[in-house]
């Protein structure tokens, strides 16, 4: 089957054509600055790239036909018509208490996608859109389904997502901690499994999701049972400009010193905050690693923090499950930086967990970085949401 996985954003929207048989990536790229001065992006392999500034791009619909005639292109596309992409996937962000794993699209989803938006404002408007563009241009025949970010953390029990608050909120406001990055923990637990050789039902694991938004879950038997991130991705580990917990007692404190609104108070704690607000330097994890290198001290204590961090919650999840198989490294630092991972997982001989250190010398590659003897497996597992959306695009559609 082929099907056009769609991740869209405000002013932006991130596309892949996949053959869901092979699992191969037909041909992907980025819509950019929608309804400023357009920029679009398409790659294919063996066939010529395109990346071309002020596309006329008002509206999403418009960034949808952009893509479509690229991939129908006669040189550089890799479909001969519209018709042969059998389905759209799209990541939609939030899907509240309502979805608990992915849906066909229609109008009663339409409506019930309408209802979550309050809970993430920023984000699901901008998938609705998304959707919307693609029935407009290709037509209410094409099947479409959405992969929710929260889904897979619906199996969480009540101890772990309820927060300390009044009750009433939970009831009423549906205050309670959701999770997201769902769809990469869970390709990846599934691939730790395959790896391992052992059914899902019979494993315990630590995915740690960690790239410019970080978070960590529990998942046991096949389930996420507890994740960092919460009502919102602003919470749990210190992130690239995430603040990530910390006492809600300073807000009033801030606020207060320095005439801050909560809205600013926000946007300091999303944007200018974790690694980047401790260390001064920059979000980006090459930028700390090289200025801690020279000596920088506020970007290696950045770099610690984030350590630390990560390291507590594997402890605490090994706890919360009574025990853990394998803990996954994945996502933008996770994959890449050997150095952050080794520093991570030392330490953590006492739960039975030994690096292997030529193994753990790799990037971007699915492997096992733990010792032959480890008790406690430790896998690299690049991430693949699109393949993840496009396989249950595939099944529901
Ligand atoms: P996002 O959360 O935006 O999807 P990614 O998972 O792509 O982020 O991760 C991006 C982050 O990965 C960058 O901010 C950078 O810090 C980190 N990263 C990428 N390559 C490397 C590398 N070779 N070494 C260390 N960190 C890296």
């Amino acid at each position: 089957m082929k099907v056009l996985v769609i991740n869209a954003g405000s002013s932006s929207l991130k596309y892949q054509l996949l053959d869901t048989g092979s699992r191969e990536v037909l041909a992907k790229g980025l819509c950019e600055r929608i309804g400023i001065d357009g920029k679009f992006t398409y790659k294919a392999p063996g066939k010529p790239t395109v990346d071309a500034a002020d596309v006329t791009m008002p509206t999403h619909a418009e960034a949808i036909q952009a893509v479509l005639a690229a991939l129908v292109n006669p040189e550089g596309g890799v479909i001969s018509s519209m018709g042969e992409i059998d389905a759209v996937g799209h990541r939609v962000v939030h899907g509240a208490e309502t979805f608990a794993c992915s849906v066909r699209i229609d109008g009663k989803v339409m409506a019930s996608l309408e209802e979550c938006v309050p809970l993430a404002p920023l984000h699901n408007p901008a998938n609705i859109t998304g959707i919307k563009a693609c029935s407009k241009v290709m037509g209410p025949d094409v099947p479409q389904v959405a992969v929710f970010d929260t889904a897979f953390h619906q199996t969480m029990p009540p101890v772990a997502y309820t927060y300390p608050l009044p009750y009433e909120y939970y009831e009423q406001d549906k205050v309670r901690r959701y999770g997201f990055h769902g769809t990469s923990h869970r390709y990846v637990a599934q691939r730790a499994a395959d790896m391992l050789g052992k059914p899902i039902e019979t494993l315990k694991l630590i995915s740690c999701h960690l790239g410019n938004g970080s978070s960590i879950a529990a998942v046991s038997g096949g389930k996420s049972v507890d994740t960092s991130m919460g009502f919102t991705p602003l919470a749990g580990l210190p992130m690239g400009t995430r603040s990530g917990d910390l006492d809600a007692g300073i807000l009033e404190y801030l606020m207060g010193r320095h005439g801050m609104d909560i809205k600013e108070m926000v946007s300091v704690l999303n944007k200018k905050s974790g690694v980047l607000g401790v260390s001064g330097v920059s979000s980006d994890f090459r930028d700390l690693c090289a200025a801690r290198d020279q000596g920088n001290a506020r970007a290696a204590l950045a770099l610690d923090m984030f350590t630390y961090g990560v390291k507590k919650y594997i402890g605490a999840y090994a706890a919360a499950m009574g025990g853990v198989d394998a803990i996954i490294f994945t996502a933008g630092v996770g994959e890449n930086d050997a150095q952050q991972r080794m520093a991570i997982a030392s330490g953590l001989e006492f739960m039975g967990v030994k690096m292997d250190p030529d193994a753990n010398n790799i990037r971007g590659k699915e492997a096992i970085i733990s010792a032959i003897d480890s008790k406690v497996k430790v896998l690299l597992i690049p991430t693949n949401e699109e393949l993840m959306i496009a396989l249950d695009t595939a099944e529901l559609a």
